[in-house]
């Protein structure tokens, strides 16, 4: 919308606007332009390869790891790791803080502050768990191109109820990202690891 009203075409349309009294009926051609111009852009996908299942499982071990580490710290047992375009490389990791900050939304914000969203378009971010909105969303505006979970948000609610330390937002991250903007690629549950991280939670939910 910015980029709209600053271009010369547009220039020139506001300042006929001004000068007229059709201002009401010009704000409809702006509007209607504005609309076109958004349902035509395309969504353009991460670059790079995807993850192969056996990236994919390889990395959710490590990211379950970081959640054992976070559980031992007297944390929540979720963890998340941020792997880089080569699909080997692991650049951030981050175990569950509070209720507020989440592993994954606190991985993502740490990510932003560290690279470029340029950069981060082509990362994949790698959670235990599905990502609740607030890391779903913090992971659109991190600009991170693709999603891999372990546990779906339903499989974690039959696991650990309605907790009061949990009372989880049924929201699919992939309803999430389907109101956004950016073509964001997701995987999950991954099936060959949704036992290993069901365990860890067993073992501290119940
Ligand atoms: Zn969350």
């Amino acid at each position: 919308m910015i980029k709209q009203l600053t271009s010369p075409s547009r220039r020139k349309l506001l300042r006929f606007a001004g000068a007229s009294a059709i201002g009401v009926g010009l704000s409809g051609i702006l509007i209607s332009n504005a609309t076109a111009g958004k349902q035509s852009k395309p969504k353009n996908p991460p670059p790079g390869d995807d993850p192969t299942t056996e990236q994919m499982i390889k990395h959710l071990r490590r990211a379950n790891q970081v959640a054992k580490i976070a559980m031992e710290a007297g944390h929540h047992p979720f963890g998340a790791v941020l792997v880089a375009k080569d699909n080997e490389t692991i650049l951030m990791e981050q175990g569950n803080i509070s209720s507020v900050a989440h592993a994954e939304s606190t991985l993502a914000q740490r990510a932003a502050q560290k690279y470029t969203p340029e950069q981060l378009w082509g990362t994949t971010l790698y959670s235990t768990a599905e990502p609740c909105v607030m890391c779903a969303g913090t992971q659109y505006w991190a600009n991170i191109g693709r999603l891999v979970y372990g546990m779906s948000e339903r499989q974690l609610l039959d696991l650990t109820g309605n907790h009061d330390e949990n009372p989880t937002l049924d929201v699919p991250s992939r309803y999430v990202f389907s109101k956004g903007q950016k073509a964001i690629k997701i995987w999950g549950p991954v099936e060959e690891v949704v036992q290993e991280i069901a365990d860890l939670h067993k073992a501290f939910w119940t």
